[in-house]
């Protein structure tokens, strides 16, 4: 995201970051319906309105994208370097709601997962993704998180080099 941008570009180039995560949400779906998975969407009287619900396997699925979502450590979870308290403000906001309603999920007895977008970004990722998540589905674990993020923490520097 870059300085030269006006709020319309900004805000259309905003709209096309979401329309890939719903692309992303669309292929998760596809390929665990082939897997034979049975499944509802945007279950919207469950915390945090989860992106695919099992019941009968009690298990909440959610798709972050990893910019909107704050993607700690990760590439693609920078914040853009105008309008930065802006940015901060707005995701830091999202990040706190969405482990609000991670807890509530849990608390409710569902499992949870969290499938992050920088997970999803090639075909060999997306079809190692695609066995965990698989196979964690049918297990009895409660809690899985897939992502591709380097565990070096992100500094400053980094976040605003990279823009
Ligand atoms: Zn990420």
């Amino acid at each position: 995201m870059a300085d030269f941008m006006t709020p319309q570009q900004r805000s259309h180039a905003m709209s096309r970051v979401r329309g890939r995560e719903t692309k992303i949400e669309r292929l998760v779906r596809s390929l665990l319906h082939k897997q034979g998975f049975r499944f509802r969407k945007n279950v919207f009287n469950l915390p945090g309105k989860p992106d695919i619900v099992l019941p009968k396997y009690h298990a909440a699925i959610l798709i972050h994208g990893c910019f909107w979502h704050g993607h700690a450590e990760c590439k693609r979870g920078y914040l853009p370097t105008s309008r930065r308290e802006f940015w901060v403000n707005k995701i830091s906001k999202t990040v706190i709601r969405d482990k609000e309603n991670i807890n509530e999920l849990m608390e409710k007895g569902w499992r949870v997962a969290i499938v992050w977008q920088c997970a999803l970004k090639n075909r060999q990722s997306i079809n190692n993704t695609i066995g965990i998540l698989t196979r964690w589905i049918v297990c009895n674990e409660d809690w899985l998180e897939i992502s591709d993020a380097p565990s070096t923490p992100r500094t400053n520097t980094a976040s605003s080099s990279i823009l």
